[in-house]
């Protein structure tokens, strides 16, 4: 399928019938940004009901990695449906699970021996990270980073700290839950420049955290992003996470990578942790794992998952069918989808590199491999966030036929099905660099 190719006003009739059932009975807690109403997709190209095509540098939120109804993903999903759909691996076992256990023993970035617990989403597999991290160092504390997502389920919740609307009205998070600032170097928290950095801004958990609120043997984990996602696609410096590890290590908690977004060659490399020279004791996954089945993974080191039957399960977590997705994925990723997710992101960087030379709204490009943050500021001298014409970006751009999200309060994120194109990536910049060039009033090229 070619896209973009739209044949009707955005949004199309139909479409607009569909919004306007949700409307009555769909739940309103959800934010959608613009009206794409989906028929069917295709690698990084998707429909909409109206039969209007866009290019999908969306992937439902960094999901469809392998891109849309990949054929060898859905031959595995159909295989496996038609032998059985579900039997709980927590209670029976079957090779599925198994297998893709064995999988995440290799995969997984941190050496020696690994068990893995399944789950059906992201915040359920960092449910898991957070109870085991407790139950295996007998402490209750968990540090995790302004600005992180972590899920929406209560203990993840507490470790989520993306936006205020998401904690809002929920009564107190868990008790033993700390944050501390996130590395980001566009906007160092601690006012130092990348190329003198020391990680200064883990100063506050040594020198503050860990001195006037909590006993450092009181704290089972540190959780973090390898790359921070809602928060806004920031890419920390090597430091920051070395840090962590060494800070780790010597104070006996454990440090659990939250992968869920950066994860499944999203990157360029398997985990995003890999680009960082550091080896966690944990990592979760989700979104990519399998391609769009819900699945959650929690890989631990086998010493550390030792906890015994009873203490952790989940009746769908692991579901066969989408177990055989993920092992269909997997493959898909290690055969030739993580190198072009190195390749393409790498060009496409190049080309928005330029586009930053040209609009001035653009302070900040970054990202590795297809995971990309465009930072839009008012100013590049103050900074100042602009957050208004961020959101009128991402709506121009669907305009035009592109399907892109923001991040942060004023980036517009790239999460492209890794089966993008060259050609398709240059398509995508090109209606970017358009559509910034018509918020802000500049003649586009
Ligand atoms: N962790 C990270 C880094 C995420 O980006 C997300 C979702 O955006 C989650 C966890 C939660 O995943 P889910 O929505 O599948 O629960």
């Amino acid at each position: 399928m070619n896209a973009p190719d739209l044949k009707t006003p955005l949004p199309g009739p139909k479409a607009k019938a569909l919004i306007e059932r949700d409307a009555h009975v769909v739940s309103t807690s959800y934010t959608r940004d613009y009206p794409f109403v989906m028929a069917r997709g295709e690698g990084a190209v998707v429909e909409d009901v109206d039969g209007n095509r866009f290019l999908d540098c969306a992937a439902g939120i960094a999901v469809n990695s392998t891109g849309h109804s990949h054929p060898q993903v859905v031959a595995a999903i159909i295989d496996q449906a038609q032998k059985f759909l579900h039997m709980s691996g927590t209670d029976f076992y079957y090779e599925p699970q198994v297998r893709l256990a064995e999988i995440f023993n290799e995969i997984a970035p941190f050496d020696g021996q690994k068990r893995s617990f399944f789950a059906n989403s992201g915040t359920e597999a960092n449910e898991a990270a957070i109870k085991l991290a407790r139950y295996t160092t007998k402490r209750y504390g968990v540090i995790a980073f302004l600005g992180s997502f972590h899920g929406r389920t209560m203990g993840s919740l507490s470790l989520t700290s993306s936006r205020a609307i998401q904690r809002k009205g929920f009564g107190p998070p868990l008790a033993g839950a700390y944050h501390a600032p996130y590395a980001n170097c566009y906007r160092c928290p601690v006012g130092k420049r990348p190329d003198g950095c020391a990680a200064e801004c883990l100063d506050f958990v040594e020198d503050q955290l860990l001195v006037h609120l909590v006993s450092p043997d009181e704290v089972a984990a540190v959780m973090v992003e390898s790359i921070q996602g809602e928060g806004g696609y920031v890419v920390p410096p090597a430091q920051f996470h070395q840090r962590l590890r060494d800070l780790t290590t010597r104070h006996g908690m454990l440090l659990i990578c939250d992968e869920v977004q950066s994860g499944m060659g999203r990157t360029g490399k398997m985990f995003g942790i890999e680009h960082f020279g550091v080896q966690p004791d944990m990592i979760t996954a989700a979104k990519g794992v399998a391609s769009g089945l819900p699945l959650g993974v929690t890989t631990a080191r086998a010493e550390v998952m030792s906890w015994p039957p009873g203490t952790h399960a989940s009746t769908f977590g692991g579901n066969p069918v989408a177990c055989a997705a993920a092992l269909a994925t997997v493959d898909l990723l290690r055969t030739s989808l993580m190198q072009n997710a190195a390749d393409v992101g790498a060009y496409m960087m190049d080309l928005l590199k330029a586009v930053q030379e040209k609009h001035a709204v653009v302070g900040d490009v970054r990202g590795r491999g297809l995971m990309i943050g465009i930072e839009l500021v008012r100013d590049r001298t103050t900074k100042e966030r602009a957050t208004t014409e961020r959101n009128r970006v991402v709506e121009a751009c669907f305009k035009r036929g592109l399907l892109v999200l923001g991040a942060g309060r004023n980036a517009v994120r790239l999460s492209p099905p890794l089966v993008l194109t060259k050609e398709q990536a240059k398509t995508a910049v090109g209606i970017i660099d358009a559509a910034l060039g018509e918020v802000t009033g500049a003649a586009a090229r």
